[in-house]
């Protein structure tokens, strides 16, 4: 075992402060890696607030994280001390149900074991990446380009492939027309990354104040969703939509953008159910409201392998440890530009 320092809700709703724990002695198939940057998503507010309902403390959230191997264990292929490596929402799955088997670990029949505010095959409860150290199976490494700057590449290990994933398997491309709704963490990564499929993209947003950072990351139109005669304009232009915003709000005016055989797919998990779309929504258009889960280590691994390529990374904030609480309050108020990232380095200080 070895002792850790953290950041840590030690009960619902509660400031996070400062918490030193354990982690297990690196096995066979482990991987050790010193944290260098975490990036903050709005699931470790939901799970810190325990608006999920699963919430157990002390809770060390973080599941964006990049960072340095330190020590690998005898059957560790692939890894080695010095390699700069991430890890996602997950540690650990069966291995042997169908969708472990087509690397689709996120939906595992057995359930993932997630990265923190979760229970560990040895049974203790895993905590995440507002910590200095992490021990992890190295099936769920996933290497990163030295070539990325480290800590804006952190949150692509999942506002990344949260947005890539749902793009390629709805197959976005050139020749469509894209929504993305809200623009945060996830919000962000999806303009950059449907702009480099090729497609036209239009951003949906609450806030007036975005719309030129809006079109920096890549949106060819912004369009503010309070209004209604501007929304009314965008009816039927929409191949796909995907929805990140965090919080319930009316799904019917999302589906009356969508063509003939659109999309709307959710990727937001708010505290509460967004109300029930009408069924005319949907039949009127052959449309399809759909919802996705993160992405698969094999396509974790390509979204890293195509942002090094592309030079794409995330706009952060990078903060101290101990200005989490105050990023927090901002998150809560839409004011995230676009993705937090804690400096590890200040928990070693
Ligand atoms: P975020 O950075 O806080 O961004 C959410 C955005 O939603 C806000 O910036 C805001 O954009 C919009 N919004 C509109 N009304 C809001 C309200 N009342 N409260 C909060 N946001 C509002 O969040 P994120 O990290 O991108 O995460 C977004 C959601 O996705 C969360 O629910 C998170 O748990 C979920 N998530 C899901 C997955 C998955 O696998 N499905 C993975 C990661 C996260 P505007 O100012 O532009 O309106
Ligand atoms: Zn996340």
């Amino acid at each position: 075992m070895t002792q850790i320092r953290g950041y840590a809700a030690l009960a619902a709703k509660a400031p996070l402060v400062p918490f030193l724990f354990e982690r297990r002695a690196p096995g066979a198939d482990d991987v050790a890696l010193d944290i260098l940057y975490c990036g903050v998503c709005h699931s470790d507010l939901h799970q810190v607030r325990d608006e999920w309902g699963k919430s157990s403390f002390p809770m060390v959230p973080g599941h964006e994280i990049v960072g340095r191997v330190t020590a690998v264990g005898a059957k560790v292929r692939g890894f080695s001390p010095g390699d700069h490596v991430g890890v996602g929402c997950m540690v650990d799955s069966c291995g042997t149900c169908p969708s472990c088997g087509e690397g689709l670990e996120q939906y595992c029949d057995h359930g993932f074991v997630p990265t923190y505010n979760g229970v560990d095959r040895d049974g203790h409860p895993t905590h995440g990446g507002y910590s200095t150290q992490l021990v992890v199976d190295q099936r769920f490494v996933l290497r990163v380009s030295e070539q990325l700057d480290p800590a804006a590449s952190a949150p692509l290990l999942c506002a990344g492939i949260t947005t890539y994933s749902p793009l390629r398997h709805w197959r976005v491309g050139r020749g469509h027309t894209v929504g993305v709704v809200g623009l945060g963490g996830l919000g962000h990564m999806a303009i950059k990354f449907a702009h480099a499929f090729g497609a036209r993209v239009v951003l949906f947003t609450t806030s007036q104040g975005k719309s030129a950072d809006a079109q920096r990351l890549g949106a060819d139109e912004v369009v503010i969703s309070k209004d209604r005669e501007a929304m009314k304009k965008q009816a039927k232009r929409f191949d796909f939509i995907l929805d990140t915003v965090a919080a319930p709000h009316d799904i019917n005016t999302l589906l009356n953008l969508l063509k003939r055989d659109g999309t709307l797919t959710l990727v937001g998990v708010p505290e509460t159910p967004h109300p029930s779309p009408a069924v005319g929504s949907l039949i009127f258009g052959r449309r399809q409201l759909a919802g996705t889960l993160i992405g698969g280590i094999r396509e974790t691994q390509e979204m890293l392998d195509f942002c090094a390529e592309r030079g794409i990374v995330c706009d952060i904030e990078l903060i101290p440890a101990q200005r989490i609480n105050d990023a927090y309050e901002r998150m809560l108020n839409s004011d995230v530009k676009y993705r937090f990232v804690i400096d590890i380095a200040s928990l070693r200080s």
